[in-house]
């Protein structure tokens, strides 16, 4: 009997996974185990706990929800946590062929190449990516640094596989006993009633969303108008979470789009949510690249504009509190702190605040969302802020100036009431939809 332990790590998804539905033709028993690691949350340490609690939370949500799955179809999902090494080991009584996802990553490669060293038979795939890399136009060392030259060759070039369906029919070992098993259990937080981001973590709410964004509200036709919005949940698709968890997968996301635009509307909305989508996918691609330059403050391009990056711990906790007295910023970093979720405008007005305004090294901001993001994603993040620090893959210097910003994208003050809870400001009605 041919059997094998399948690894789930950022794909927490049962439909289209290739590495999944590999591993249940070429077997015919699979242990199932998902590793918890905290260790690897916040490798800089610069606060006390490990994860913020809006990101756990959702993290917990998307593996019970896909425990709770998988239970329905007879299969058992053991939840493990400890070191990689010693639990691989103990596995090994079972099985050394291992199946999964291929990651992006330090901490992450960092575990494919212990259990490589130690001779597991690891069969990695990339389900987390829109295409695979052996489809990318270039040697990943020939990557340009702009986006645009890797989108429009991608584009003209690259076609994108179909959704894979899962097939349930294997036989799961369901009593392997592991000293390393743990009992997972929710966390508990009130949603705050302002979040834009108030969706629970799991497959079942990431297929969800996706049908309400598309379908249903058909809001996807008017995101490039509202993609720059701050309040709610409808202005951006709101994907993140659940794709950084591998909730849904990017090809889901891509082909479902396509769908819509056959049968419903095609219009440069629809078509820009699948550009943001490219850029993800550039930045997988980048870390594949420049590895670990992405975490350094030089970068991949050098500090080419001189900033200054510097270490001043006082204006840092400032920012991180959203006590630095510009409001617009103080009004993002308080709704980070709050719910866990920022819009992408305010991600780069914060950013550049920190980099431009009070000369701080980004490092230090960039290691603070990945605490606190629920969304938090490991090339999204450190490329975006190497972006806007200027040491990425850019050649113009990018400064938001936040006065005239919020005068943009925020002319009433609504956004900076919401969170700087003025008085007599608060109870404006602000049309929030239900999700
Ligand atoms: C400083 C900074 C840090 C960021 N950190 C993260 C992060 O940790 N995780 C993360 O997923 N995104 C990150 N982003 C990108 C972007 O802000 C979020 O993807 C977006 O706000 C999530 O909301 P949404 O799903 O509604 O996005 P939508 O606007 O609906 O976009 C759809 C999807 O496209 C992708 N996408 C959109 N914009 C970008 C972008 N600029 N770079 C890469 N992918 C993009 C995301 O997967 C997103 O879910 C960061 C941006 C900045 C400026």
């Amino acid at each position: 009997m041919k059997k094998a332990i399948y690894w789930f790590r950022k794909n927490l998804r049962i439909h289209d996974n290739p590495s999944l539905n590999s591993a249940i033709k070429e077997n015919d028993e699979l242990l199932f185990v998902y590793i918890m690691d905290y260790k690897i949350f916040n490798p800089i340490n610069s606060d006390t706990e490990k994860i913020g609690k809006f990101r756990e939370k959702f993290l917990i949500e998307s593996i019970l929800n896909l425990k709770k799955d998988l239970n329905k179809i007879n299969i058992k999902l053991m939840i493990l946590e400890g070191n990689i090494l010693e639990i691989f080991d103990d596995l090994k009584k079972y099985s050394t062929t291992v199946y999964g996802t291929k990651e992006v990553g330090t901490y992450e490669e960092r575990e494919e190449k212990i259990l490589y060293d130690n001779d597991f038979n690891l069969n990695l795939f990339e389900d987390q990516n829109l295409f695979e890399s052996k489809k990318l136009p270039y040697q990943v060392e020939e990557l340009p640094l702009i986006f645009t030259h890797f989108r429009k060759k991608v584009e003209k070039l690259v076609v994108i596989r179909d959704v894979e369906k899962f097939d349930p029919t294997i036989q799961s070992k369901n009593d392997y006993l592991s000293p390393f098993t743990i009992q997972l259990e929710y966390l508990m937080i009130d949603t705050n009633l302002n979040s834009s981001y108030p969706f629970v973590g799991g497959e079942n709410n990431g297929l969800n969303r996706l049908k309400n964004y598309l379908w249903k509200s058909k809001n996807i036709e008017k995101y490039k108008e509202t993609r720059n919005g701050l309040i709610g949940t409808e202005y951006s698709s709101k994907f993140s979470a659940y794709l950084c968890l591998g909730c849904i997968s990017p090809v889901m996301i891509y082909q479902e789009v396509k769908r819509y635009e056959k049968e419903i509307k095609k219009n440069s909305s629809t078509y820009w949510l699948i550009f943001e989508l490219l850029w993800r996918e550039f930045f997988r691609y980048v870390y594949l690249k420049a590895k670990n330059k992405i975490f350094l403050k030089e970068g991949i391009n050098g500090n080419i504009f001189s900033k200054n990056f510097n270490n001043d711990l006082k204006l840092f906790e400032k920012w991180k509190r959203g006590e630095t007295g510009q409001e617009f910023i103080d009004a993002n970093m308080k709704e980070l702190k709050e719910t866990g979720f920022m819009s992408n405008r305010g991600r780069q007005n914060v950013a550049s605040y920190l980099i431009n305004n009070l000369d701080l090294n980004w490092v230090w901001g960039a290691s603070f969302f990945e605490k606190h993001l629920i969304d938090y994603d490991v090339t999204s993040n450190w490329c975006n802020w190497m972006y806007i620090a200027g040491v990425g893959n850019n050649t113009r210097n990018w400064v938001f100036n936040p006065e005239r910003q919020s005068e943009l994208h925020d002319k009433k003050g609504i956004y900076r009431s919401m969170w700087l809870k003025k008085k007599g400001q608060l109870n404006i009605d602000l049309g929030l939809k239900k999700y």
